[in-house]
C-alpha cells in the first residue's frame, strides 16, 4: 500500500472509532478535535493527512514544528492556499523557557504548561509580541515520576498563582496516561481529570476560559473520549511506528 492509502486509512478508522465512543458516550463527535501528532514524521506525511482532511497537528520539539511548518506552508501556498491556510499546530511536548520566544505566535494551543517560570515567560514573550497565547495546564493525573505536569492536588492553587498573566489564556487541562495495556486502567485518571478540569472552570480569573481538555492518545483515546476529552491525540494510530533513534539531536 502506498504511504498516502495507508494515512488515509489509517485516518478513517481512527475517526470511525472516535465517533462510535462519543456515540457511546452520547456525545456529539463534533465537540472532538482529533490531533495527529506528527512528531518525528516527515512534513510530506503532514501534506498527506492534510489532503485527507487532517488539519490539527501536534508537534513535541521547537525546532522539528517550525522547520516542518515552514515546509507544510511551502508545499500549500500554490497549490491549496485554503489548505494552508487551515492547518493548526499544537505544541504537546516539554517546552524549556528558552525555547518559548521562537514558538510565540506558531500555535494554536501550547498544551504543555507545567511550570510557573514557563507561564511566566509565554507571557512575557507574548506581550512582546502584542498577542494572547492560548495554553493548557499539563497534569500528571497518576503522579508518575518520570512525566512532566502538575500534580492533580496543586493544580487549583497552580492557577491562583497565574492569574496576573494578562497575555496567556488558560483554555483547559492537558495530560499523559500511564503506558497501559488495558486502556480501561486510565479511566480512572480520565475521570478525575474531567473532575478536576470543571472545579478549574469555575474559577473566575480574566485569563480563564475552559473549553479544552485534551487527552487520550492511540491505545486510550476511545476511554478518553467516554470520559470527556475534547481533542485526543493520535501518533502511532495514523503516521506509523516512529523512529526515535534517527532524529535524536534535532530536539
Ligand atoms: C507522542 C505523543 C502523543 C501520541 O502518542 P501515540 O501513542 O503515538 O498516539 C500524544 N501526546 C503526547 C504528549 C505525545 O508526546
Amino acid at each position: 500500500m502506498s504511504e498516502h492509502d495507508q494515512i488515509k486509512l489509517n485516518l478513517d478508522e481512527i475517526r470511525k472509532r472516535a465517533i462510535a465512543a462519543a456515540d457511546r458516550a452520547g456525545r456529539d463527535p463534533k465537540e472532538i478535535t482529533l490531533i495527529a501528532v506528527s512528531k518525528l514524521n516527515p512534513a510530506d506525511s503532514v501534506c498527506i493527512a492534510a489532503e485527507n482532511e487532517q488539519y490539527e497537528f501536534g508537534e513535541n520539539w521547537v525546532k522539528e514544528l517550525l522547520d516542518k511548518q515552514i515546509e507544510v506552508n511551502d508545499y500549500f501556498s500554490t497549490k491549496s492556499p485554503q489548505t494552508a491556510a487551515k492547518i493548526k499546530w499544537h505544541f504537546i511536548g516539554h517546552l524549556q523557557t528558552n525555547k518559548v520566544k521562537q514558538l510565540i505566535g506558531k500555535t494554536e494551543l501550547i498544551h504543555s504548561v507545567d511550570s510557573l517560570k514557563l507561564a511566566k515567560v509565554i507571557d512575557s514573550e507574548s506581550k512582546k509580541k502584542d498577542l494572547i497565547t492560548d495554553i493548557l495546564l499539563e497534569i500528571n493525573i497518576a503522579g508518575e515520576e518520570s512525566k512532566y505536569g502538575i500534580r492533580p492536588e496543586e493544580a487549583v492553587a497552580f492557577t491562583d498563582s497565574l492569574a496576573e498573566l494578562s497575555n496567556i489564556k488558560i483554555r483547559g487541562l492537558m495530560t499523559v496516561a500511564p503506558i497501559c495495556d488495558d486502556p480501561d486502567t486510565n479511566r480512572p485518571y480520565f475521570r478525575k481529570m474531567r473532575d478536576l478540569f470543571v472545579d478549574i472552570k469555575s474559577k473566575n480569573y480574566d485569563n480563564i476560559d475552559m473549553s479544552v481538555l485534551s487527552m487520550g492518545m492511540t491505545l486510550d483515546f476511545e476511554t478518553a473520549i467516554e470520559e470527556g476529552a475534547t481533542h485526543i491525540r493520535v501518533g502511532t494510530g495514523i503516521f506509523g511506528a516512529r523512529d526515535y533513534g534517527a532524529k535524536s539531536e534535532s530536539r
